[in-house]
């Protein structure tokens, strides 16, 4: 009939509308189906209920997906509401937040582990064939040499701090300097660098920290050749000086001193052991088992103090630190050790402070880097100053000022390289020392730090 009132062409297109259309709602029916089935509407689920369930559950994938800010904010009132955890306060203001708040539960004494007291301490198990599980290692691993060209051993340089923020508003600071002028220095020189903020060891808090530390990464780390520990509050002055290793390849153990002091005064400054190198061999895991007995706190460690004042010369009253431990040892055991120590004196391997910082000014004036030693020193050690604590054995703000001074004095090096320099050595402003080029790779590098020979590496084509 539709023939009589539509073109041919009409009712090709109807019918096909007609056969789409039925495509269409089987579609829809399909749908519904799959959506029932993924969504739940129950074993009864009315059409009604469907929807809502379908509506409810968009609206919750909906709710999941908004902006984190809403979240937050959801959070900031819930917080602020009763119903919370009543000790914590919405407030975004870090000036006014008391930092004690978060760290009141936590003390330093936290110990699962109580050790025997009638056992002498121990860092761990004995271990006496060092040498021969390394070298096995090392031939093993060929891919880790301990030596990562000729006369230029793997070094591990450690330092850290403790667990705690510094008991002083700007202590952190400090160490954030000092950690990225070793940063620094460590990069120039391709040596690697591990800083330590767990107390491994709740007995061998404060500065005997550094033995179990040292222990664990000699043993965990068979690749590094020496391990350098360095104190932070030891900063680099001089970023050009290499380290002269060939000159303690038949030593394991260098600190700055003099022989002398050491062994024939007993002084309890006659070393330092703030900045020192330790060959990865059994020899010093031995010394370290020697080293560690002084180190438990409570009556070891104030009883070992009484002994180090008594057995040394002009010690303080106070308990026993590690410097003194190594002195006494040193003294006492001169035969056992003293062929694998070398007390280096002729460069700054660490400099005391109190004699350098005046001279900077001096130093700048007559020498360059690259010396290490009294005209341009190495390392420049701020013992007794507890840049981190309340109290030191120095004014604060000498300190202070002369650690500023000592990190610039590094740093002036670092930024020669990009065209720079502190505005003096007191500040921490820069200025431009030369003008931007359109040849940047022709500009002068006057201490050759940019690509350091001693730096530099082959690689092998394979
Ligand atoms: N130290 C640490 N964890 C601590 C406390 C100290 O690793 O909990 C380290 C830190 O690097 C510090 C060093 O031990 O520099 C020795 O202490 P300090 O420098 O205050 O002694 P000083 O050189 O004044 O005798
Ligand atoms: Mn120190």
């Amino acid at each position: 009939m539709l023939d009589r009132f539509l073109s041919a062409r009409r009712v090709r297109q109807f019918q096909r509308l007609m056969r789409n259309g039925k495509l269409t709602l089987l579609c829809l029916f399909l749908t519904v189906i799959v959506l029932r089935g993924n969504l739940g509407a129950g074993k009864f689920g009315t059409p009604e209920k469907d929807l809502d369930e379908i509506r409810e559950t968009f609206s919750y994938i909906r709710r999941r997906s908004e902006p984190r800010r809403v979240l937050e904010e959801a959070a900031t009132v819930q917080k602020s509401s009763s119903a919370s955890d009543s000790t914590e306060n919405g407030s975004n203001n870090y000036a006014e937040f008391d930092i004690r708040k978060i760290l009141k539960d936590e003390d330093d004494g936290v110990e699962e582990f109580k050790r025997d007291p009638s056992q002498p301490y121990s860092l761990g198990p004995k271990i006496s064939d060092w040498d021969q599980q390394r070298g096995e290692w090392l031939k093993k691993n060929l891919n880790f040499p301990n030596f990562i060209a000729p006369n230029k051993p793997r070094v591990l340089l450690v330092t850290g701090s403790s667990p705690k923020p510094c008991e002083n508003p700007v202590g952190d600071h400090y160490l954030l300097k000092s950690i990225k002028n070793k940063i620094d220095y460590c990069r120039l020189h391709g040596i690697e660098i591990f800083y330590n903020m767990a107390l491994l060891d709740a007995e061998m808090a404060g500065f005997w920290a550094k033995l179990p530390l040292i222990r664990k990464l000699l043993l965990s780390h068979p690749e590094v050749e020496f391990l350098w520990w360095m104190d932070s509050d030891a900063m680099f002055t001089d970023m050009v000086f290499e380290v002269p290793w060939e000159r303690y390849k038949d030593h394991n153990f260098v600190m700055h001193g003099w022989n002398e002091m050491v062994y024939d005064q007993k002084n309890w400054i006659g070393l330092n052991t703030g900045s020192f190198l330790l060959r990865n061999c059994q020899w010093s895991l031995d010394i370290l088992d020697t080293w560690a007995p002084m180190g438990p706190k409570g009556k070891i460690r104030e009883e070992a103090g009484k002994l180090l004042t008594r057995e040394l010369k002009d010690r303080p009253v106070f308990e026993a630190d590690d410097q003194s431990a190594m002195v006494y040892i040193l003294a006492t055991q001169k035969d056992k050790w003293g062929d694998k120590v070398y007390l280096e004196n002729a460069y700054y391997l660490h400099g005391y402070w109190g004699i350098l910082v005046d001279r900077y000014e001096e130093m700048i004036e007559n020498y360059h880097p690259g010396l290490g030693d009294h005209r341009w020193p190495l390392v420049t050690h701020f013992v007794g100053c507890k840049p981190c604590g309340k109290f030191g054995d120095y004014p604060v703000e000498r300190c202070l000022k002369q650690m500023d001074r000592a990190f610039n004095m590094g740093d002036n090096q670092i930024l020669q390289m990009y065209g720079f320099t502190h505005k003096a050595l007191a500040s921490r402003r820069v200025k431009r020392t030369r003008n931007e080029t359109s040849n940047p790779l022709e500009v002068r590098d006057e201490h050759g730090l940019l690509h350091p020979a001693f730096k530099a590496v082959k690689v092998s084509s394979s």
